[in-house]
């Protein structure tokens, strides 16, 4: 559809972004300078963090998280098949081996402790949680688990720019790494780029030398100067999706055939980056998406595919049975979401929904 009338994710530049874009360009300085610092220590600051290190995009965040934990050849790293493929890929990069593991339930999509513990073997290197939407994974679960055997967690953030987790830390200072992207479609939005937070200085240090180093997976001012800007007005973007988000919740309260994941109270925890929907009629779900966008012009999307069914890692490492994932992977649908949505957006997404299933 080239021109959605309410598309899944809108973008507006304010003023203030495009003149913090412009004195950079003017300065002439578009290497990696004193706004990628100034970025850093605001988000450092931000999570509680002791170090934040601006990298590329979240993918080579990852990549960078992994191999400074000491991932190599040979090794396990435990993921969630229900991700963006980069949480998987990432280990692949270091020749290890991907082990995908269930979501908890089709109301907390997150990776599921229990299922996890039985894919730990003594290869086991690394366990990273994603935090679906910018609802929390169960991460005290999981440090636990970790902490008995020696593994490193590392949390997949780049749904979670803003997200609380138990005992008033931010998601991505769990474990031993945290990593975010800044893509275009992402809470806080610049185009291309990451940023990856830890309170381990070694682990900060490798990441460093490596971002700079061997794999060049640098930021730039440029985009430091644009995201600093946006990065000042995210709270209140969050708390507007989080007002939609509870919104949509009390009118999907009338809409039959919808499961809604997650609770009214955990809104006030997450970024709300999307708005997920499972269907309890997984094969009604393309009908249904097509209707929407023919119909109505309302844009929806999958989120995700199950990593594990993908070819690539099929044909490599074999199917496990991941029934929850499987399941939110053939019904699952994704609605429009951004933090200056209007109500009426919103109503028209939900008439849509209601006529598409009806
Ligand atoms: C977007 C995303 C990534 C990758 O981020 P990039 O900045 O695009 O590399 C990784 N994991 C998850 C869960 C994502 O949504």
């Amino acid at each position: 559809m080239a021109n959605p009338r309410i598309p899944l994710f809108d973008l507006r530049m304010e003023d203030e972004d495009l003149a913090a874009a412009e004195a950079v360009l003017r300065a002439g300085h578009l290497a990696p300078g004193p706004r990628v610092a100034a970025f850093e220590r605001a988000f450092a600051e931000h999570l509680g963090a002791r170090h934040a290190v601006a990298i590329a995009n979240c993918s080579a965040a990852l990549h960078l998280a992994y191999l400074a934990v000491g991932v190599g050849p040979g090794d396990e790293v435990v993921v969630p098949s229900i991700t963006f493929a980069a949480t998987a890929a990432a280990a692949v990069y270091l020749g290890a081996t991907p082990v995908f593991a269930d979501s908890v339930s089709l109301h907390d999509i997150g990776i599921d402790p229990a299922d996890v513990e039985r894919r730990l073997t003594d290869r086991t290197r690394v366990v990273c949680a994603m935090h679906y939407a910018g609802y929390p994974a169960a991460v005290d679960a999981l440090r636990e688990l970790c902490d008995a055997r020696g593994i490193a967690l590392i949390e997949d953030a780049a749904h979670a720019p803003d997200t609380d987790l138990p005992g008033g830390r931010k998601a991505g200072t769990a474990g031993a790494a945290g990593c975010f992207s800044f893509f275009s479609n992402k809470v806080l939005a610049v185009g291309e780029g990451g940023l990856l937070c830890t309170d381990d200085d070694g682990v900060a240090e490798r990441v460093r030398a490596a971002r700079d180093g061997a794999l060049d997976y640098r930021f730039d001012d440029l985009r430091a100067a644009l995201v600093h800007a946006r990065f000042g007005r995210m709270a209140d973007d969050v708390a507007r999706r989080r007002e939609l988000t509870l919104r949509y919740r009390e009118l999907l309260a009338g809409v039959d055939g919808v499961i809604v994941p997650y609770e009214a109270e955990d809104v006030a925890r997450s970024s709300c980056y999307v708005m997920p929907l499972v269907l309890e009629d997984a094969a009604r779900r393309d009908a249904v998406r097509e209707r929407m966008r023919e119909a109505h012009g309302v844009q929806t999307s999958l989120l995700y595919a199950a990593v594990h069914e993908f070819t690539a890692y099929a044909e490599r490492y074999g199917v496990p049975s991941l029934p929850v994932a499987e399941r939110v992977a053939r019904s699952q649908v994704t609605v429009p979401l951004f933090g200056f949505m209007t109500h009426e957006q919103q109503d028209c997404v939900i008439a849509a929904l209601q006529e598409a299933l009806g």
